[in-house]
């Protein structure tokens, strides 16, 4: 059986150093402070948001939920996005995935500040991803390779195989594990045969958005597995990319659920307090 790569020690350590740092903060005599933007049709992404809020709280992090109905139109969102960007006492803003049809979910990212983008998804902060650059990196990618360092796992030199180049978590976890020095193969829905690919890597990160598509057949004994996929199936459950059978069949697997997304979580309040360092930074020129 593969050792389970669970997320919540790891969710824990950034927690309490969060905890610290804001203890510090206000006594400075700055309370930090995450927006987060939320409209109404997705259930999901409404659980999450009001996930993150009773987290903000254990915290001693300001947390208001900007909520809207579903017919809300883009001006009224990016309105609010610039006085947000404004307002100094505002130090994150979080955009909750996906946003209703009607409205170009591109032109609402890009409104939002770089320095108060606490989930990486601006264009300076994607380009920032790739080179390095001081910036706020997206929160899933960097929970993914948190989680396999936890274990004790390197990057460097690795043969490692990365299924999904979507833009939220595969694309910038390219560029992330590149930066690590990994030797990266990237699939998606035209490579063929997937499974010849995994079958020689030493990693695999799976990122696609398909529940279950990862089985038995594609792995092998030595493979480690970091799932970052998050499905709901029949019955609200929910269920990884990677199949659970195979947790016999390799060496080491993040579950779903308590696996990356647990560990996204914690990842989104530290990037909220490196958003109010970069500030600082922009504040006093340094
Ligand atoms: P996305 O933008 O939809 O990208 C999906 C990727 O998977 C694309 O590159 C697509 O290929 C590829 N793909 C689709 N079907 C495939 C198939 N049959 N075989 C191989 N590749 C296939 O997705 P995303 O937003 O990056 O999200 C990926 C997953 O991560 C989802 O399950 C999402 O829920 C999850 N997620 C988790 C967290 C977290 O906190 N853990 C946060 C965000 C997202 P093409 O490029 O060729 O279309």
């Amino acid at each position: 059986m593969a050792m389970l790569m669970k997320a919540k020690e790891a969710a824990n350590q950034v927690y309490d150093a969060v905890r610290t740092k804001v203890k510090k903060l206000n006594q400075k005599g700055i309370q930090p402070h995450m927006a987060t933007i939320w409209v109404g049709g997705d259930p999901a992404s409404a659980y999450y948001a009001q996930a993150k809020q009773k987290i903000a709280e254990k915290l001693g992090v300001s947390f208001y939920l900007h909520s809207f109905q579903a017919d809300v139109t883009e001006e009224e969102i990016l309105q609010l996005i610039t006085r947000l960007n404004h307002d100094p006492s505002v130090h994150g803003i979080m955009l909750e995935l996906p946003l209703p049809k009607h409205l170009s979910t591109s032109t609402i990212e890009k409104a939002i500040s770089p320095l108060k983008d606490v989930d990486g998804i601006t264009p300076s902060n994607k380009l920032a991803t790739v080179t390095g650059d001081a910036g706020l990196y997206p929160a899933t990618p960097q929970a993914c390779i948190k989680l396999l360092k936890h274990y004790g796992y390197t990057l460097e030199g690795r043969n490692v195989t990365l299924v999904g180049r979507g833009q939220t978590v595969g694309l910038p976890l390219f560029h992330m594990l590149q930066r690590e020095n990994a030797t990266v193969t990237v699939c998606h829905s035209r490579t063929p045969d997937i499974a010849s690919h995994i079958g020689h890597a030493e990693i695999a990160f799976v990122a696609v958005g398909r529940p279950h598509m990862v089985t038995q057949d594609f792995v092998h004994s030595d493979l480690i597995v970091i799932d970052a996929g998050i499905n709901e199936v029949a019955g609200g459950k929910i269920v990884g990319d990677v199949s659970a059978e195979v947790s016999s069949h390799v060496a080491a697997v993040s579950p779903v659920p308590g696996g990356v997304g647990t560990l996204t979580t914690a990842i989104l309040f530290e990037n909220l307090l490196k958003a109010i360092d970069l500030q600082s930074e922009e504040l006093h020129g340094s």
